[in-house]
């Protein structure tokens, strides 16, 4: 008997489609727009759309699901362009909902830089209807693990339970920042170190008066100052890092990206030259050199794509941190925050942590630094590691990534940005192949993409994501019996 397998399309089939089920893993931004575009788009032409997020809500995360009002958004909300097609959604959700005026302090020179909950909130709200319509479930599990059965995927969740699924999307989003391996699992455990990630459980735990160190200097670090300062926290704040650099704030006003980068010199160094030169011409015609950089953030996956894999290693090495500081910036409300120092001083300095020990109560920090800078000890009462995701090691720090690394399905980006998936977001496995039935969604296809941050880029790759998956399951696969 000879088995062919042929594709019909799904308006001539007459079985159902057999290829529409799709799960999402993670329901933070990156699995909620996702799931949202998918619903809208497919026209209830798949048979489901699940989500798999123990959170309340959809649409939050990390980055927006904390409820401390007084973290706010790093880019202005007209720039929050969240859902394709409608750039002005949410900047819409805010005066919809009164936030202009009952957040008057969100209004700055540089633009509305709004409370983080309330994007979470705007999300929640965006997805409701359709998973209160059942276009979306929202199944509030943890998944453990997913199998590969012959043409589909197991998925288990904490409660024991299994699902079934055609096409998978991971979207489990940020890992938690490494532990240093200076700190003793013991001062973690007491929380005396703490993850900036769970700092929220454990601020209230941080007496004002105590002296705390906080490792990291980037957007993170900024985030842990402003939570410590609404807690009224009085005692001094150091923050610290290899490279000591802060970000950099915004322009006042608004103006359009500036520059055109070519990718013909595609090398970190040419790269270099250009925004320096790019920097000095739009400077001289009155413009902000933040204009250069929301240019260079625009065009950065064509740039990033273009790069030979030894130039972006050395972006990586040489550039990364310069890029961060200027493309990452803070809000306003947090620029104000670090100037007016008042009776709580904040220092910032450069370093590397060689050792924390407990001494008498206190943390010791033994401190390497730039030479002729000596290296006496600090104290601090407590330590938070604010370092960022520990996007090198993404399929080691839960159990489900690291069991889809060991069963071959993921397998790490080769620059040690998140894990490894090729042009259209489809996983690569450990011998090499796409797969077209397991997608790699959000910031953990940095290494492929380069520039997949920030909510314009995530919410362009969803669509893009939810376009093709609506495309693969109009397609139903028959295998048709010939005798012979
Ligand atoms: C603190 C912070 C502030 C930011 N501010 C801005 C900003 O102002 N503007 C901007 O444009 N961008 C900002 N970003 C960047 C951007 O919006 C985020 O990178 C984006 O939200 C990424 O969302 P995500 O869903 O991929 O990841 P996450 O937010 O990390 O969400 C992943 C979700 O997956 C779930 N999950 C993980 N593992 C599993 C599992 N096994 N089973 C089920 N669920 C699982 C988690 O519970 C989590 O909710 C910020 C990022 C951070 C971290």
């Amino acid at each position: 008997m000879l088995r062919i397998t042929i594709s019909i399309p799904q308006a001539s089939r007459s079985c159902p489609a057999r290829k529409g089920r799709i799960a999402i893993i993670g329901g933070g931004y990156t699995g909620a727009i996702t799931a949202y575009l998918l619903a809208q788009r497919s026209h209830e032409n798949l048979a489901s759309i699940t989500v798999f997020e123990p959170r309340e809500t959809l649409g939050a995360g990390l980055a927006y699901g904390s409820g401390d009002l007084d973290l706010r958004l790093n880019v202005a909300a007209h720039r929050m362009r969240a859902v394709p097609g409608v750039p002005t959604a949410f900047f819409k959700w805010l005066e919809d909902n009164s936030r202009l005026s009952t957040d008057p302090a969100s209004i700055t020179r540089g633009g509305t830089f709004s409370r983080r909950r309330d994007f979470g909130l705007f999300m929640n709200d965006l997805l409701k209807p359709l998973i209160e319509a059942g276009q979306i479930a929202h199944v509030r599990q943890y998944v453990t693990e997913v199998q590969r059965n012959r043409s589909s995927w197991s998925i288990t969740r904490s409660d024991g339970r299994v699902d079934e699924a055609d096409t998978l999307i991971i979207a489990t989003g940020h890992a938690s920042p490494k532990i240093p391996d200076q700190i003793p699992a013991s001062l973690v455990r007491s929380r005396r170190c703490i993850p900036a990630d769970r700092l929220d459980a454990a601020i209230s735990e941080i007496a004002p008066a105590e002296s705390v160190l906080v490792l990291g200097t980037g957007l993170t670090a900024l985030d842990v100052v402003a939570s410590l300062k609404t807690h009224g926290h009085t005692g001094p704040i150091h923050l610290m890092s290899r490279s000591g650099l802060l970000p950099r704030p915004h322009a006042s006003g608004d103006f359009a990206p500036h520059g055109v980068f070519e990718t013909t010199d595609a090398t970190a160094r040419g790269l270099l030259r250009q925004v320096r030169s790019l920097v000095a011409e739009t400077e001289r015609n009155g413009l902000p050199w933040q204009s250069v950089m929301d240019a260079l953030r625009h065009q950065g996956q064509a740039i990033w794509t273009q790069l030979p894999e030894p130039e972006k290693k050395r972006v990586l090495r040489h550039l990364r941190r310069i890029y961060e500081v200027h493309r990452f910036r803070m809000p306003p409300q947090v620029e104000a925050l670090l100037d007016k120092q008042g009776s709580s001083p904040i220092d910032v300095s450069r370093g590397r942590l060689e050792r924390v020990r407990d001494v008498n109560g206190k943390l010791e920090v033994q401190v390497g630094r730039p030479m002729g800078q000596g290296n006496t000890p600090l104290e601090v009462d407590r330590l938070v590691i604010a370092t960022g995701p520990d996007a090198a090691n993404m399929l080691d720090y839960q159990t489900l990534l690291r069991s889809m690394r060991d069963s071959g399905h993921l397998v790490p980006n080769a620059l040690g940005l998140g894990i490894a998936c090729d042009a259209h977001c489809r996983a690569v496995s450990s011998a090499g192949v796409p797969q077209a039935s397991l997608l790699i969604a959000g910031p953990l296809t940095r290494g492929t993409f380069g520039e997949i941050t920030g909510v314009p880029e995530i919410a362009a790759q969803a669509a893009a994501i939810a376009d093709m998956v609506i495309r693969q399951a109009s397609v139903s696969t028959r295998t048709i019996a010939i005798s012979g």
